[in-house]
């Protein structure tokens, strides 16, 4: 499903995307401080090989590790969607018209790559199993080894190290 937001919708949702990465990061703050004073209390507080030591080190793993975790990923969610929200349309007179930004993100992100596979290793980073995700039906992309992703005019300015306005010319030819 694609978001049509009047320009307040877009502004109601900035809004509530930086609100939600500011209150994530000082939650994520305060668990790095439970987790730093878990870890204090571990190192000087309790024997080895106790029912305590082995607690409050699964505490760290099982509890405060995920939430941190989780919550690193959320900022980054937000703040991709927060970034498609900036990005500035190009002049007139820069060389792209809307048609062929329009067409540019139409190209399939597989054909690009050359697959048929919505799984593969990424083109961005060298890695052994593959983490790179293709939504065909979005045509959109998501790297879970780096947290990144985009369209198909992002993708090749990423492979390519092109410009916005190269990529859409090389896309929409
Ligand atoms: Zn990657």
């Amino acid at each position: 499903m694609k978001l049509n937001l009047t320009p307040t919708g877009k502004k109601t949702m900035k809004n509530y995307l930086n609100n939600e990465i500011f209150c994530s990061n000082e939650e994520l703050e305060s668990i790095n401080g439970v987790i730093r004073d878990t870890q204090f209390f571990i190192d000087t507080q309790c024997a080895r090989e106790t029912p305590m030591h082995w607690w409050k080190e699964s505490y760290i793993e099982f509890i405060l590790t995920p939430k941190k975790e989780g919550l690193e990923k959320y900022i980054k969610a937000c703040e991709f969607k927060l970034a498609s929200f900036k990005k500035q349309k190009p002049s007139v007179g820069s060389g792209v018209s809307d048609v062929e930004i329009a067409r540019a993100k139409e190209v399939p992100i597989g054909s690009i790559l050359g697959t048929n596979k919505t799984m593969i290793k990424c083109p961005l980073h060298n890695e052994t199993s593959a983490s790179f995700k293709i939504y065909t039906k979005k045509n959109r992309w998501w790297c879970f080894g780096e947290n990144v992703g985009g369209d198909a005019i992002e993708l090749l300015c990423k492979m390519n190290n092109l410009s916005f306005i190269d990529a859409v010319k090389k896309l929409s030819k």
